[in-house]
């Protein structure tokens, strides 16, 4: 029996729910708990007339924070999103007060399965998590920057015209301005991608995945689809017990923050993280990151 609870229903939330609901997944029943009651049951009702035609039965219904006491996975997409020309890191201060309203009402309903986050600041907001539940760490999986390695790959692909599935080069580091690609370990197929592009391509690629969220705001405010569907991908290696490996927000011990690393993902949260073998600079980039999530931390 595999029960989503999805707490905060707005843009990002409802993308998750809808893809959910497209895609063939083993979620039983999927709860629905936001701030705006009205506009819950109103998303239940459109999400229940899709059944007919989705691929699998799920129960869907519109709940509370009571509804996490069985559930397999507590996704938090709640509070509030990037304005226009705002950074992640801006809405630290709105978001960490709402984090620990949250997180301490799902674990007082006796809540022992796997969060999954997705507000940003991501990497704090996953901290946390952590921090506030006091679950073990490998039950705190922030999305990190697995939507970053989408966007990459989904580019890289599209320059030199071969399918993304095959494009093995991931995004690391903080889901934010800090954030880069250690193209030393990228590969297409079997060979380094620096084969294919030269490091100006490389450069500009790095950059426009740096920079789409602040693209797509600007143009229709938000961004959601793809965040949509990177949940949708790692609830589906929980669930299938896959041990896939997915960039997601992790422990790092270490340091005591949470980052975007390669990670295996299967029904138990994070079962291993993937060494990742960085030369001189790329060591440089990963300590920034640390450094902006770190900061960011002892701020608040
Ligand atoms: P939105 O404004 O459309 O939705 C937010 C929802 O949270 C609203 O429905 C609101 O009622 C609800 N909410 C607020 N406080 C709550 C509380 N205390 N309890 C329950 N519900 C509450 O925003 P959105 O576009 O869906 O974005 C949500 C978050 O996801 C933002 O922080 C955004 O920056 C982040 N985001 C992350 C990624 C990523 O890669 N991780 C990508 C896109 C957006």
């Amino acid at each position: 029996m595999n029960k989503i609870v999805l707490i905060g229903c707005g843009n990002v939330g409802m993308s998750y729910a809808y893809a959910l609901l497209n895609q063939s997944t083993s979620v039983n029943e999927l709860v629905l708990v936001d701030l705006n009651k009205e506009r819950i049951i109103g998303e239940v009702m459109d999400l229940n007339h899709c059944l007919a035609f989705a691929p699998n039965k799920i129960d869907i219904k519109a709940g509370d924070y009571s509804d996490c006491k069985d559930a397999t996975i507590v996704v938090i997409a709640a509070g509030a999103n990037q304005e226009k020309g705002e950074t992640r890191m801006d809405l630290i201060e709105k978001n960490s007060k709402i984090f620990k309203n949250i997180v301490n009402k799902v674990m007082k309903s006796g809540f022992n399965g796997i969060f999954l986050v997705a507000t940003n600041p991501l990497d704090v907001m996953t901290y946390l998590t952590y921090k506030y539940s006091n679950l073990s760490p490998n039950k705190i999986i922030g999305t990190g920057t697995s939507l970053d390695t989408a966007r990459l790959r989904y580019m890289i692909a599209e320059k030199i015209k071969i399918s993304p599935k095959n494009v093995h080069a991931y995004v690391i580091g903080e889901h934010g301005d800090s954030e880069f690609v250690p193209w030393s370990n990228a590969n297409i197929g079997l060979q380094n991608i620096k084969d294919f592009l030269t490091d100006e391509e490389l450069e500009k690629i790095y950059l426009d995945v740096k920079n789409a969220a602040y693209e797509i705001i600007n143009r229709k405010g938000a961004t959601y689809y793809g965040i949509g569907m990177c949940l949708v991908r790692i609830t589906n290696a929980i669930l299938n017990n896959e041990n896939s490996i997915i960039t997601v927000s992790t422990y790092d011990e270490n340091n005591d923050i949470f980052i975007g690393l390669p990670a295996v993902i299967n029904k138990k949260g994070v079962k291993d993280k993937i060494y990742v073998n960085l030369n001189e600079k790329e060591t440089i980039k990963l300590k920034n990151s640390i450094y902006a999530i770190k900061e960011a931390i002892l701020k608040l």
